[in-house]
């Protein structure tokens, strides 16, 4: 049995932070949830807040931080490309300020520190499957550069601050994952489509829906966070973490119409920029290193995804 830690989770009242937080909490530990709420809400947390052990700050990471823990999540950054290319440059912000200051606390306090980076290092890749030894092909002045580029900076400063400081680090890269508390405008394929079909609404897929992405459903992608901060020092990383299940859009798309029984046409929109073609992890290293992989098929997922849409829409109406 794990000693209990005073374990802190910056964007812990998002998607992925929530599910997080709560994981966390069950192992018996203490949890502080650092969150500015840009895109996470308090809803996400309300059944954690009556809990003793959790306690929710309202903080945005590009500030200093000031508190004693044993180990550091570091989530926050909003994750959805409507979101994070609505205020760009607080997007970068977030996650370079965001990490210098979290890698600053996690130096003075000497916690162990984990970075939620993104299989969008990678950009629009050339590598099929992803491994972590590609380095990507990212386009540094588009729609999407404050994101990538910015994720791309704090990768840089965690393994700066590993050289030069001695830090404990954990950096994975985090393929699309999906799941309840997803936000239902969060602008996300899996969430767009869901919420549309539910209400029998066009589901809009951009382009012509040949790209290619691999969902992940979250307690999966839990899992794999948790394992890998309980991994020995010497694996930081980067590791990918994601399902390598992979599917067209428009097959997501008809999936999803499928499950439901839903009226919805499908509605061609074009494509957004930069959107990367394909995409699908290489989990080689998080098999033989965490002894990890994902369990949940995307129909499994998709149903325990499409029940929690379908109970927030219908007390909503
Ligand atoms: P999310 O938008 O639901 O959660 C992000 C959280 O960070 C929100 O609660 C938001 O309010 C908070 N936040 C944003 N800026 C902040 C700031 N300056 N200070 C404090 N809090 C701030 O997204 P998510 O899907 O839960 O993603 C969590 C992390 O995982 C992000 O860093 C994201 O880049 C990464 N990630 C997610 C996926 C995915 O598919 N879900 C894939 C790759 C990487
Ligand atoms: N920092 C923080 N909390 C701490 C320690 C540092 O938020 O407990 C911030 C601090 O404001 C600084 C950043 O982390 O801007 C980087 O800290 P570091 O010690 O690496 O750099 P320095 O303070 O020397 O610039
Ligand atoms: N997408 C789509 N319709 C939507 C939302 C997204 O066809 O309503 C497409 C999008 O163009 C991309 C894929 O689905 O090719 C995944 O998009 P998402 O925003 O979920 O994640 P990311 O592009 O960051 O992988």
């Amino acid at each position: 049995m794990e000693l209990s830690k005073r374990i802190l989770v910056t964007g812990g009242s998002g998607f992925l932070g929530s599910h997080l937080c709560e994981r966390l909490l069950e192992e018996g530990n203490e949890v502080l949830c650092v969150d500015n709420f840009y895109t996470g809400t308090k809803n996400n947390i309300l059944h954690l807040l009556d809990n003793p052990f959790f306690e929710s700050i309202r903080h945005d990471v590009t500030f200093p931080l000031y508190l004693e823990v044993d180990e550091i999540y570091n989530l926050a950054c909003p994750a959805s490309p409507i979101h994070y290319q609505h205020d760009p440059v607080q997007t970068t912000k977030t996650s370079v300020h965001g990490a210098i200051n979290m890698l600053g606390l996690a130096k003075r306090i000497k916690a162990k520190i984990f970075q939620a980076s993104t299989s969008e290092v990678y950009g629009d890749p050339e590598v099929h499957p992803q491994t972590e030894k590609y380095w990507g092909k990212v386009n540094p002045i588009g729609l999407r550069s404050c994101y990538d580029e910015g994720k791309r900076c704090a990768e840089t400063l965690f393994f700066d601050y590993y050289r030069q400081h001695s830090i404990r680090i954990k950096v994975a890269r985090i393929f699309n994952t999906y799941g309840p508390r997803m936000h239902p405008n969060d602008g996300r394929v899996v969430s767009n489509f869901i919420v549309q079909a539910l209400r029998n609404k066009p589901i809009t897929v951009y382009g012509s829906g040949k790209q290619t992405r691999s969902f992940c459903f979250v307690d999966d992608l839990i899992d794999a966070f948790v394992k890998f901060m309980q991994s020995d020092d010497h694996l930081i990383g980067p590791i990918n973490l994601g399902n390598p299940a992979e599917c067209s859009i428009l097959y997501l798309a008809e999936k999803i119409i499928d499950i439901i029984g839903s009226k919805s046409m499908i509605e061609m929109k074009p494509l957004p920029s930069d959107d990367p073609k394909q995409r699908k992890p290489d989990i080689t290293v998080a098999k033989k290193e965490l002894n990890w992989e994902p369990n949940i098929s995307l129909d499994d997922g998709l149903n325990k995804t499409i029940e929690y849409f379908d109970k927030m829409l219908f007390v909503s109406n």
